[in-house]
C-alpha cells in the first residue's frame, strides 16, 4: 500500500472546514485551496535532495543547501488548476504539464481528453494536483500517464480523498505516496465525496 499522509495540522484543518462551507465564494475558496495547496507541497516536499551551495552574506560567506531535484507539477483539469499557484509559490522553478481528463458518467471512468507530455521525462518528481481523491479513477488513470512517460517519482496531493479512491490508488500504484487534508467515508452514486464540499471545479469557477 501506498504510503498515506493526512494532515491534522490546525491551519489545514481550519481552512478545510471553511473550504466545505457551502456558503463560501468561489474568490475565497478559491484562496483556500491555494492556501491548503502551500501546506500540503511543504509535506509533500520534505525528502527531496538538496546539495550543499555556498553563497556570500554581506558580511561573509555561508554554507547553505538548494535543491538537487526539479519537479513538475501535473494539474488534472481542471479543478487540479486550483492548486498550481500555491504549489508554484513554494516551487516557482517547477515545470507544469496538465493532463485533462473527464468523467464518463455512466461509468464514473476517467476518458483522457488532453495531455501534452514532452518525449521524455524532464524533471525528477511529479507532484499530480487534484482536490478530490474520489473513485481514484483520474488518480490512476493520471499515473499511468505518467509512468508510461517514464516518470519515476510520482506523488499525488490532494484535499479530501474518499476511503474507497484511497485504498483503489493505494492499491494500484502502491509506490505513489498520497497527500490529503481529510478523508471522508463515503461516496454517493454519482460519485461524489460526501460529505465533501461538492464539486470542485464549480465552486472554485463559480459554475454550480
Ligand atoms: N469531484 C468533485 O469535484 N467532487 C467530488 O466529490 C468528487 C469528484
Amino acid at each position: 500500500m501506498s504510503s498515506l499522509f493526512v494532515s491534522s495540522h490546525p491551519l489545514v484543518q481550519h481552512k478545510l472546514t471553511l473550504l466545505r462551507d457551502r456558503e463560501t465564494e468561489p474568490k475565497r475558496f478559491r484562496e483556500l485551496v491555494r492556501e491548503i495547496a502551500i501546506l500540503l507541497v511543504y509535506e509533500a516536499t520534505l525528502d527531496l535532495a538538496t546539495r550543499p551551495w555556498e553563497v556570500k552574506t554581506p558580511l561573509a560567506p555561508a554554507q547553505g543547501r538548494r535543491l538537487a531535484e526539479t519537479v513538475g507539477l501535473v494539474p488534472i483539469l481542471r479543478a487540479g488548476l486550483g492548486m498550481v499557484e500555491g504549489a508554484w509559490q513554494m516551487l516557482p522553478g517547477a515545470e507544469v504539464w496538465h493532463i485533462g481528463l473527464s468523467r464518463d458518467e455512466r461509468t464514473l471512468e476517467p476518458v483522457e481528453y488532453y495531455s501534452r507530455l514532452p518525449v521524455s521525462p524532464t524533471v525528477d518528481v511529479c507532484l499530480i494536483l487534484d482536490p478530490m481523491l474520489a473513485t481514484g479513477g483520474s488518480a490512476i488513470a493520471a499515473v499511468d500517464i505518467l509512468k508510461r512517460w517514464g516518470a519515476r517519482r510520482i506523488k499525488f496531493v490532494g484535499l479530501i480523498g474518499s476511503r474507497e479512491g484511497v485504498e483503489r490508488l493505494s492499491r494500484t500504484h502502491p509506490d505513489v505516496p498520497i497527500y490529503l487534508a481529510a478523508i471522508d467515508e463515503t461516496l454517493n452514486e454519482q460519485g461524489y465525496i460526501v460529505p465533501g464540499l461538492g464539486d470542485a471545479g464549480d465552486r472554485m469557477f463559480g459554475t454550480g
